[in-house]
């Protein structure tokens, strides 16, 4: 979400003159957009603006900004707190950042807007020269969430639920498909109840609409809330060709009592039903999910549960965090907190579990074949070793199941091409990596004939 909001905020600041830069030194403004789900990533908020003031002293007309959760959490406090910040603005301000840059600009004030709006800030449209050179771009379709999980302070920064209308949703993907971009992520904090609110089409028919567009490849989606997982939406892995076979659906936790004071709204029970559907309509998807270790009040035996439930589902990946408590989230009042130390040992346990369920996962596809998406040259390759053989470049791509593929292209290749960004190939697996794969390319495909029409 921060990195779509991120590539707006770029957007419209091009209407005033601003590029990106990727010097710091050379900038003429700084906007640090920021999150605030855990307690650490708000730390780091803070200390980065700190290196800023070195800046800002070397260079006094640096207009320095922050937007986003913290921003919109902390409001008129971070200008009290940082006297050279000069802009402070909310999740719900983005559209109204041009106005207020050119304010600055011009009456050197300070400003925060923390201002939150009822129903949908939305997105500036905006296509510029950069969306011509991506393979892969983030579409939003609804912003907030209504759920107000005990430990997440999402709703109190974001604010409520609200969806777009599908036909903007439709028109956005529809322009940055004649842009080039093969693939989108339709962004959401609970995708699962699009529309819902506003009466509009459900999410299942939203990526009927979306899977209709001529040009477009591939689709996927995050993220989706357990209890919301429809029986039409599960349905949709076997209908849609064009919907890649990943879900990522964040459990939290293997214990029903945890769940309950998370306000999760669903069990174990349920979680693990959901999971058995998914896998009965599509056999191989990948299955992803988030969970937080040391609750308020998570015991010995919850974690267990929790450490069964990642054995029984066998998950493809997941991401682990240990609690923090949230400014305005319910739990961070809950008693039985858990003492760090605790944490720290149950998430390693947690890790080193999953570690051994993506090893299995990641080895099972060896020796198969797997079409690929070519993202673009590995980071490793790109840049400096330009000069590099092109034989000896290494490429990387995601399989359907959200797996890296890296590969290079070799003599048996039976193309060769310097273009292969944005190229659909059959890449035969010949090696498990940790968090990634090695193969070699067999196939490319044509290129999709596009309608732009
Ligand atoms: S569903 Fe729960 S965890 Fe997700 S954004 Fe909403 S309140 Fe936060």
């Amino acid at each position: 979400m921060n990195v779509y909001d991120s590539e707006q905020i770029a957007k419209l600041l091009k209407s005033l003159g601003y590029k990106i830069t990727s010097s710091l030194e050379k900038a003429d403004l700084v906007i640090v957009n920021t999150c605030a789900i855990r307690e650490k990533a708000e730390q780091k908020v803070f200390s980065f603006l700190g290196r800023l003031s070195r800046l800002k002293i070397r260079k006094p007309d640096l207009i320095l900004s922050v937007g986003g959760c913290v921003a919109q959490q902390e409001g008129s406090k971070m200008l009290q707190r940082i006297p050279f910040l000069d802009l402070v603005f909310g999740t719900h301000a983005i559209s109204r950042l041009p106005g207020h840059i050119e304010r600055i600009e011009s009456k050197k004030c300070r400003i925060v807007d923390v201002e939150m709006i009822e129903g949908i800030d939305e997105p500036a449209f905006l296509i510029d020269t950069e969306d011509h050179r991506k393979v892969s771009s983030f579409v939003t379709i609804m912003q907030g969430c209504d759920n107000f999980c005990t430990y997440c302070v999402v709703p109190y920064v974001r604010g409520r639920e609200a969806s777009r209308d599908p036909e903007k949703i439709v028109n956005e993907i529809r322009e940055l498909v004649k842009c080039g971009v093969k693939e989108i992520t339709l962004l959401g904090q609970n995708v699962n109840s699009y529309g819902r609110k506003e009466r509009l089409c459900s999410f299942s028919e939203l990526l009927s609409l979306v899977n209709r567009i001529d040009g477009l490849v591939r689709i996927r989606f995050t993220t989706s809330h357990p209890k919301d997982l429809s029986d039409d939406l599960i349905y949709a892995f076997y209908t849609l060709e064009k919907l890649c076979r990943h879900i990522h659906l964040p459990v939290q936790s293997g214990s029903n009592s945890i769940l309950k004071r998370m306000n999760r709204k669903y069990t174990r029970e349920l979680y693990l039903e959901k999971i058995d559907k998914l896998r009965n309509v599509c056999p191989d998807i990948a299955i992803t999910s988030d969970f937080i270790v040391g609750f308020p009040g998570e015991t010995e035996d919850d974690f267990k549960q929790t450490l069964d439930l990642i054995k029984t589902v066998e998950f493809d990946g997941l991401f682990a965090f240990k609690y923090s408590d949230r400014p305005n989230a319910p739990a961070s009042g809950f008693s039985h907190k858990i003492s760090e130390q605790e944490k720290k040992d149950r998430l390693t346990e947690l890790l080193d579990l999953q570690e051994h369920f993506t090893k299995k996962r990641n080895k099972s596809l060896v020796g198969s074949t797997e079409l690929t998406l070519v993202e673009g040259k590995s980071k490793k390759q790109s840049g400096k070793n330009a000069q590099i053989k092109p034989q000896n470049i290494q490429w990387t791509g995601r399989t359907s199941t959200n797996k890296i593929i890296n590969f290079s292209w070799n003599d048996d290749c039976i193309v060769r091409d310097d273009i292969f960004t944005g190229r659909m190939v059959n890449i035969k697996i010949e090696k498990a990596l940790s968090h990634s794969l090695w193969g070699r390319p067999i196939e490319v495909k044509p290129i999709f004939n596009l309608n732009l029409n």
